[in-house]
């Protein structure tokens, strides 16, 4: 689902979403991140307003999680489980939308969204965002692999689903491994572009994005089988999938 549309100035060819997913489990389904809720758009914050001047942002409502979700024909209550990737205000606006879902994140991420000092990347995390959650379930690394990268899986889950450590774009910014029918789909997050609509240039995905570009390239090079996307797809990834 595209949660969350956000188009550069500069340049202009670079538009994107906000790639949230929507799971189907043995607990129901599960979201993962939930781009902008419906308080940003009824009451943003300064720093959405300073977004929304820097980038071309369309603004619509209809793209918050809660409606994305309804137009999938779920009730927002079932949502009993969220999986954030990280908290920026991008990734998590919507956890008010859905007060009765158990929030899943690292705990290093939790941490620093909780503790963050004021340096410009940490201005991301909202407060508010988190006001209305009953239940966090906080992880560490455990000494798990998956496919050679850290990895912590999330119990109870079926399918399978695993965290992926990749810190640097945030403290703990985790990539998110999903069992398939065929196979895999790893979501990078924010630690991974848009591979075959890539339109930004590389001394922004090394600012932006953190360390595991590279590695995260490879992989996707010598593993086809598995399907790789990030947290800002080209809006044609989004246009494909319907
Ligand atoms: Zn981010």
């Amino acid at each position: 689902m595209n949660c969350f549309t956000c188009n550069a100035r500069i340049p202009s060819r670079m538009k994107t979403g906000l790639l949230s997913l929507l799971i189907d489990t043995n607990a129901g389904p599960v979201l993962v991140d939930t781009g902008l809720g419906l308080q940003d758009y009824s009451n943003p914050t300064w720093f959405t307003q300073f977004f929304r001047v820097i980038t071309v942002m369309p603004f619509d409502p209809n793209e918050a999680a809660v409606n994305m979700v309804k137009s999938f024909g779920y009730a927002p209550e079932e949502i009993q489980h969220i999986i954030l990737t990280h908290m920026h205000f991008d990734h998590c606006g919507g956890l008010p939308d859905f007060p009765q879902a158990k929030v899943h994140v690292h705990k290093r991420e939790y941490e620093s969204f909780i503790n963050s000092p004021r340096r410009f990347k940490e201005l991301a995390y909202l407060k508010r965002n988190i006001h209305h959650v009953r239940e966090w379930n906080l992880y560490e690394s455990s000494g798990e692999r998956w496919f050679g990268f850290d990895a912590i899986q999330l119990p109870g889950f079926e399918p399978q689903i695993w965290f992926i450590p990749l810190f640097g774009h945030s403290q703990g910014h985790c990539g998110v491994a999903i069992q398939t029918q065929t196979g895999w789909h790893f979501h990078c997050g924010d630690a991974g572009v848009d591979i075959e609509n890539n339109v930004a240039p590389g001394w922004l995905i090394g600012t932006a994005l953190g360390p595991h570009w590279p590695r995260l390239r490879e992989f996707a090079q010598s593993h086809p089988e598995i399907r790789l996307t990030a947290s800002h797809m080209h809006l044609h990834f989004f246009e494909n999938a319907n």
